[in-house]
């Protein structure tokens, strides 16, 4: 983990960076001595699925770091007096590795999301990272213990693998299969790969700025108002310090 000021919320130790500074000196240089890497970025729900679960913790606390993804996050630092510097979303880092990985010619492999979408991101990855090696991709439809999709993954050698299954899957498939790579920056990527194939919209940066990013998701995709309860009762447990 971090060992920077982290901040720990319910357990989860936080890294409490800005994300420029998180990057150049903590994940950079790992992709540059090719050590290996797992990022999760948490959000409420992430967390609260922690609580819930003792194994699903167990593979959260696998990571070399946690970031903290969701404006609740960022109000549960502030409301313990453990102020987080800045809130870090995972579809903005995601970009930001993507960035890199095109000036250093780094190679990328995408497994996640349905069919249509992994071949779409692939296409505006190619369109608009063109340094960028694209090692393979694979939609997300596969079972957890595939060893044989995991395997020709690892053999292609990627600096960077962007896994989106949603959470807990992708958690679950990275710590299952992370021993068979010899390098790699591992991260969870969640629904950007339906935003960077132009399936969902994200929230416009107005939205963002007023920290209504959730709000901007639960009025595009109503379906999902059962997690803002779970978000609700995050708020709840540590307003009334019951972590
Ligand atoms: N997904 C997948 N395999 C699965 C379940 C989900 O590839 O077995 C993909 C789904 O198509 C979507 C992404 O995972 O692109 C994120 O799903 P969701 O929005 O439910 O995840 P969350 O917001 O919980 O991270």
């Amino acid at each position: 983990m971090v060992n920077t000021t982290a901040v720990t919320i319910m357990g989860i130790d936080f890294v409490n960076e800005t994300k420029e500074k998180f990057l150049t000196e903590y994940v950079y240089p790992k992709l540059t001595h090719n050590q290996k890497c797992f990022i999760v970025t948490a959000n409420p729900e992430i967390v609260m699925k922690t609580r819930e679960s003792n194994a699903f913790k167990k593979l959260v606390k696998q990571a070399n770091y946690v970031v903290p993804d969701g404006v609740g996050i960022v109000y549960a630092s502030k409301f313990k007096k453990q102020l987080i510097k800045e809130r870090i979303p995972g579809y903005d880092l995601m970009r930001d590795l993507l960035a890199k990985a095109d000036q250093e010619s780094y190679s990328c492999y995408f497994l996640g999301a349905k069919e249509h979408v992994n071949e779409k991101v692939v296409e505006q990855i190619k369109q608009k990272y063109p340094n960028i090696t694209i090692a393979g991709h694979h939609h997300g439809y596969i079972s957890m213990d595939d060893n044989s999709i995991a395997d020709k993954i690892a053999s292609s050698h990627p600096d960077l693998i962007f896994v989106a299954l949603g959470s807990p899957r992708q958690e679950e498939w990275i710590t299952t299969h992370m021993d068979k790579f010899n390098k790699g920056l591992f991260m969870g990527v969640g629904g950007s790969f339906d935003v960077i194939a132009g399936e969902v919209k994200r929230a416009p940066d107005a939205w963002i700025n007023l920290n209504l990013e959730w709000l901007y998701r639960l009025l595009k995709q109503p379906f999902r108002w059962k997690r803002i309860l779970k978000v609700l009762e995050f708020m709840a447990r540590i307003y009334f310090k019951k972590e």
